[in-house]
């Protein structure tokens, strides 16, 4: 079958491959895979920073967002139908089989030594077909299918936005005020959950407004921002007191200045998988010195368990409802097996890419 694959540590080693269709084992289901979107994570692997090839194996299947459709099960396969359209979660469990892995949450595996599909250790699901335990898949109605491409990235948002509540459950909050930073997939789908929860939104990216993202951010009654006329340092002087900061631009420094945004009592939220350097003293000490008088919470959260999948889909159709078309106008770019690597660079105002692979 065909394949995209990179050499994991190896720059620019992206390419179009035939490989072996993997073998159906028993309690397994075999997936045709119909969509799978690009972000930052897999330009990183092909950059050689990150990413792991399985056990044994030279070469890594790249791919993480899917959006499949179950061809066959295997001997005593249960949960999944011929024919159910589904989207596969990415991390997998640690050997040890941790507390957290054993209680389904191997988002928050306390060894660190889990697999992530497509990225670390197991193959992912850029190719024609994969095969995968059903407990992984996260069945989608017919309704959305044409959108849930958009679950996994949405679910990096969902345990963002879940996970801020819970946390805020250790005072009196009413939040008002959210700022997203960064209006790639991931920052626009925060955005979109923060204004289903009724938060004044403002998304701050680089680029004037006039971008297709900076649309979408108006049309979900948020506010869109240039970072260029609204600098990170005047925003607590516009806006008052800040609740939500999500910081999703994937920039170290950005997300150590965006703590001192925060209000009182506010939280923080990191989802870049931020470039390991060490940053200078001195933001470090200004953090250090404005969470502990302000009370503040940073966290910072990767991966997401299957519980936000299927919050996600709820919400999904929620936007669906009050938005249509707004997820449609995510894929700003659709191409094939065939388009690598040119479908790794990112064109100006690109949102999400789409590789088409089967229907
Ligand atoms: C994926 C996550 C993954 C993380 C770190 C992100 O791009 O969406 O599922 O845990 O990369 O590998």
């Amino acid at each position: 079958m065909q394949a995209v694959v990179v050499t994991p540590g190896v720059a620019n080693s992206v390419r179009p491959v035939e490989v072996e269709r993997p073998e159906l084992g028993p309690g397994q289901v075999v997936v045709r895979t119909l969509q799978v979107g690009i972000c930052g994570t897999d330009v990183e692997i092909n950059r050689g920073l990150i990413g792991e090839a399985p056990p044994g194996c030279d070469h890594l299947i790249l791919g993480h967002e899917s959006l499949g459709r179950v061809e066959g099960l295997g001997r005593g396969a249960r949960g999944l139908a011929v024919g159910d359209y589904v989207v596969a979660t990415v991390r997998r469990s640690c050997p040890q089989n941790c507390l957290n892995c054993r209680s389904g949450e191997s988002d928050m595996c306390l060894t660190g030594d889990y697999t992530e599909r497509g990225i670390k250790g197991m193959h992912g699901y850029l190719a024609e077909y994969y095969v995968e335990a059903p407990t992984w898949l996260v069945k989608v109605l017919p309704a959305l299918k044409d959108v849930a491409v958009l679950l996994e990235p949405l679910s990096i948002a969902e345990k963002a936005v879940s996970q801020t509540f819970a946390i805020q459950r250790r005072l009196h909050w009413r939040p008002q005020t959210a700022v997203v930073l960064g209006a790639g997939a991931v920052g626009l789908l925060a955005a979109a959950l923060l204004r289903l929860r009724g938060l004044e939104t403002y998304a701050l990216a680089r680029s004037p407004r006039g971008t297709p993202a900076s649309q979408m951010v108006e049309a979900m009654g948020a506010t869109y921002w240039s970072s260029r006329e609204h600098p990170l340092a005047s925003l607590t002087q516009e806006l008052g007191n800040i609740d939500i900061v999500v910081e999703a631009t994937g920039n170290a420094q950005v997300a150590l200045e965006c703590a001192a945004v925060l209000g009182n009592n506010g939280v923080l939220s990191l989802l870049g998988i931020y470039p390991p350097y060490s940053p200078p003293q001195a933001p470090v000490g200004r953090l250090a010195r404005e969470l502990v008088l302000g009370n503040r919470v940073v966290f910072g959260s990767v991966n997401a368990n299957r519980r936000y999948f299927e919050t996600g889909l709820e919400h999904m159709a929620e936007m669906e409802g009050r938005w249509p078309g707004l997820l449609d106008r995510f894929v700003t770019r659709r191409l094939t097996l065939a388009d690598f690597p040119a479908a790794l660079e990112k064109a100006a105002g690109d949102i999400k890419t789409l590789i088409h692979i089967g229907h």
